[in-house]
């Protein structure tokens, strides 16, 4: 039964041929699974990495001196470069325990950002209670000197990203096993063409729109399902809605993202999102067959390099080689 559904799929997929190859010219986004995540559980006893071998060799990937720094640079904040491209300075911690928050997976030690992004947490949590939202659970942020990490995630590198779970705070103070093990729940329905109405919420509509609405939030992620879930559900008060961007993922947690912060002379802004809605036909490539089921290519694409200390800005070099 399977395998013949499977084959269904197979020839359905085929028989769009022509339409994948308009994708393709099309301005949109390519997947990137790293963008995926999965939230998936950490441990309790984290074990340091190895030393490297060759540190300071020019093809060492980025990711594994960023992700030996266990401290942050000291100093004035300063987030260096841009989103998917940069570092951290002067980065502050999240609480673990805030009055309308907990830190997630605090194995990870990614609970690092700007303390500009600390500030827009703190606000997000405050004003969430007001919608009836008990709190947040937090996710990644950053490394403590940002840059780019082992494992998920393009973006999150100079601390002004985090996830937040579509998981409310429960009441008591979380264990560090809950804090590790406890799953997110996936607000999309099996199908990925809504939000699954046994999970999703309005309070759930109310958060995202409370973050969006920050004055210093400038793009909040969320899997497109919930986009369209949004949209349906937002009545005649849409402005907050153009900062809310369809991606890959983000079915369990939403991603905010804040601007450069005017100390940080380094930090590349992004341009604004496209003012509007982006509703209705905007979304249509998210729900297309070959956006939900693409046909894998006949030759694997070749993965991309990992980034090197030479595709980032050269004062990360100073920051992630300091002690
Ligand atoms: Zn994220």
């Amino acid at each position: 039964m399977l395998a013949s559904l499977r084959l269904l799929c197979v020839l359905f997929v085929a028989g769009v041929g022509p339409a994948l190859a308009q994708d393709a010219a099309a301005p949109a986004p390519a997947q990137d699974t790293d963008t995926l995540d999965p939230t998936p559980p950490g441990t309790l006893n984290p074990a340091p990495l190895p030393p490297l071998a060759n540190p300071d060799a020019p093809s060492t990937p980025a990711k594994q001196l960023f992700g030996r720094k266990p401290t942050p640079f000291p100093g004035p904040p300063r987030s260096i470069g841009s989103y998917a491209d940069g570092c951290l300075a002067g980065a502050a911690p999240l609480p673990i325990d805030g009055p309308a928050w907990q830190v997630m997976r605090l194995s990870r030690n990614r609970n690092w950002g700007n303390p500009a992004l600390i500030a827009v947490l703190e606000r997000i949590a405050a004003n969430a209670k007001k919608v009836g939202w008990n709190g947040l659970l937090v996710g990644d942020m950053s490394q403590p000197r940002g840059g780019p990490m082992i494992s998920g995630h393009a973006s999150h590198q100079v601390g002004l990203d985090a996830d937040i779970w579509f998981t409310p705070m429960p009441d008591h103070v979380l264990s560090r096993e809950e804090r590790e093990f406890n799953g997110a729940v996936d607000m999309v329905a099996a199908d990925r063409l809504d939000v699954d109405p046994k999970v999703w919420t309005p309070t759930r509509a109310d958060l995202i729109r409370t973050a969006a609405q920050d004055p210093e939030v400038t793009r909040v992620f969320v899997n497109a399902a919930i986009k369209k879930a949004l949209c349906r559900e937002a009545g005649t008060d849409r402005e907050w809605l153009s900062k809310v961007r369809p991606w890959w993922g983000h079915a369990e947690h939403f991603h905010i993202r804040i601007g450069c912060p005017a100390e940080s002379s380094d930090c590349k802004p992004q341009p604004p999102p496209d003012a509007g809605d982006g509703c209705g036909h905007a979304l249509d490539f998210w729900f297309k067959e070959s956006t939900l089921h693409p046909t894998p290519p006949l030759i694997p694409a070749k993965p991309k390099p990992a980034l090197t200390m030479a595709g980032l800005p050269a004062v990360c070099k100073q920051i992630v080689a300091a002690p």
